[in-house]
C-alpha cells in the first residue's frame, strides 16, 4: 500500500499556516482562537476522509474508522495540534496527520484492520493552562480534577475557563475517561527534538521509553555572619555544608545507571555578599531516567545523606513523575515496518514528554521518531526534511499492516 506523500505534505503545510506569523513561527496555545481553528480544520479533514468524528468531554478530537470487528479493540494514532508560543509546524502535528494519512489509505484501498482505528488530537499537550498532556491523561483517568481550576499565573485562564469559552462543560470531564482494555495499542509519530538521528544519519528512531522527572528543592540553614571576624571553627556556613552534595549527586547517578542524569541547576545563597558567610543555601535537584527504581534509589541516598550530614536541611518534593517503558511487540513491528519501507532505524529513549506517556502505563504503546534538523524544537526554526516526514508516515503505515498481519487481518 502506498501512502500519498504529496497529500500528506500539503496537509502539514496547510495546518502550518494556522497561527503562523512571519518570523515568529506558530502560536496555537491550547483552546485559543488559533487552536480552535486547527481543531476545526482537522475535524473537517477527518470527515472528508470518511472517519466518524466526535469531540469528547476533554475536548479531544477523535476520528474513528471501524475495523473488521467494530465491537473489538481499538488502535489509537494520536498526538496534539496545540503548540508552545512561537513553536514549529511539526511537533504534534505529525502525529495526528500521519494517522489521518494512514486512515485515508486504508479507506481508499478498502482494507479492514483487525481493530478499529482512532486518530486523536489531544487537548493541551503543551500545558498552556496548567500541566501538560491533559487530554490524553483525562482519557486514561490520570488527570486530577483540580487541574481544571489551577492557573499558571494570576490572570491566566484556567482550563475550566477555556473549556467554557469553546463550549465544553468542565464538570463533565470524567466522561472523557475510557477503559484501557478497549485499546489494542497506542502509536505516535513525533519529531525527535534532539540531534541523535541527524548526527548518526538514521531515518527512524524507535522509542524504547520516555524518561520520568523527579524534582526537589533543598534548603540549608546556617548563620550569616561577618566574613572577617568569625573564626573558621565557629562558623555555620550553609553553602559549605551543602557543597559536598554538588559532587556526590552526579556520582550516585552515574553509579546507578548509564542512562540516568542528575542536575543541580540552580543554587542561591543569601544574604549573598562577598563579605558575609552564607546564612542560607537553596538548591534544586533534578533526576531523569526511564527507570523509576533508579530515581527512587538516588533520591533516597540524597535524603539519607542530608539527614546524616546537615541537621538543618529540608528537602521538598516539587514533583515526581515516573518514566515509562514502551511496548516490545509494537517496537518490533516498527522495526519491521522500517525494513519494509527501506529505511534504517535505531532504538532510543525519549528525553521529552509526549501524549504516549499517558497511555504507556495502561495500554501497549510505541513511538516513531523522525529527525529534527539541528535537534531544534519549540522554535520557529524547527524543521524536518520532507523525505524524513514521508519516511515516518510510511513506517507508520507498514507498522499497522505488519501488526495486522500478525494478528489476523481480514480484507
Ligand atoms: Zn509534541
Amino acid at each position: 500500500m502506498k501512502i500519498d506523500s504529496v497529500r500528506f505534505l500539503a496537509d502539514i503545510d496547510e495546518l502550518g499556516t494556522i497561527g503562523y506569523r512571519e518570523g515568529q513561527g506558530i502560536t496555537r496555545l491550547a483552546l485559543t482562537d488559533e487552536d480552535v481553528r486547527a481543531r476545526d480544520w482537522v475535524q473537517g479533514r477527518m470527515e472528508e476522509a470518511g472517519l466518524d468524528v466526535r469531540v469528547d468531554a476533554a475536548g479531544n478530537v477523535i476520528g474513528r474508522l471501524e475495523g473488521a470487528d467494530p465491537a473489538g479493540k481499538t488502535m489509537v494514532i494520536g498526538s496534539h495540534l496545540d503548540t508552545v508560543p512561537q513553536g514549529g509546524k511539526y511537533d504534534g502535528s505529525l502525529g495526528v496527520l500521519s494517522g489521518l494519512e494512514c486512515a485515508r489509505n486504508l479507506i481508499e484501498a478498502d482494507v479492514k484492520l483487525p481493530w478499529n482505528l482512532e486518530i486523536i488530537n489531544f487537548t493541551d499537550e503543551e500545558g498552556h493552562h496548567f500541566a501538560g498532556t491533559f487530554g490524553s491523561r483525562a482519557m486514561m483517568g490520570s488527570a486530577a480534577r483540580e487541574e481544571l481550576y489551577g492557573v499558571k499565573e494570576t490572570g491566566a485562564p484556567s482550563l475550566a475557563d477555556s473549556f467554557q469559552r469553546v463550549g465544553l462543560d468542565p464538570t463533565r470531564i470524567d466522561e472523557a475517561r475510557r477503559d484501557p482494555s478497549e485499546f489494542r495499542g497506542y502509536l505516535e509519530m513525533h519529531v525527535e527534538q534532539g540531534g541523535t538521528l541527524e548526527e548518526r544519519g538514521i531515518d527512524i528512531g524507535i522509542v524504547t521509553g520516555i524518561v520520568g522527572i523527579y524534582r526537589y528543592v533543598i534548603e540549608v540553614e546556617g548563620q550569616a555572619n561577618h566574613a572577617g571576624t568569625t573564626p573558621m571553627a565557629s562558623r555555620k556556613d550553609a553553602l559549605v555544608a551543602a557543597a559536598p552534595v554538588f559532587g556526590l549527586l552526579p556520582e550516585w547517578a552515574r553509579a546507578r545507571s548509564d542512562e540516568m542524569v542528575a542536575t543541580i541547576g540552580d543554587v542561591t545563597v543569601s544574604p549573598g555578599a562577598m563579605n558575609i558567610i552564607p546564612g542560607h543555601c537553596r538548591f534544586t535537584v533534578e533526576l531523569r531516567s526511564i527507570d523509576a527504581e533508579d530515581m527512587a534509589r538516588v533520591r533516597d541516598r540524597l535524603d539519607t545523606w542530608l539527614d546524616d550530614n546537615i541537621r538543618s536541611a529540608l528537602m521538598k518534593t516539587v514533583y515526581e513523575k515516573d518514566g515509562v517503558y514502551l511496548d516490545d511487540v509494537l517496537m518490533s513491528h516498527i522495526a519491521r515496518g522500517s525494513r519494509r519501507s527501506g529505511v534504517e532505524s535505531v532504538a532510543m529513549p525519549s528525553g521529552a514528554g509526549h501524549d504516549a506517556q499517558s497511555f504507556a502505563p495502561y495500554v501497549p504503546t510505541a513511538m516513531i521518531f523522525v529527525p529534527s534538523r539541528g535537534g531544534i524544537s519549540h522554535s520557529p526554526d524547527e524543521y524536518t526534511d520532507p523525505e524524513h516526514l514521508v519516511n515516518g508516515v510510511r513506517v507508520m503505515m507498514h507498522t499497522l499492516l505488519s501488526l495486522a498481519e500478525a494478528e489476523g487481518q481480514e480484507d
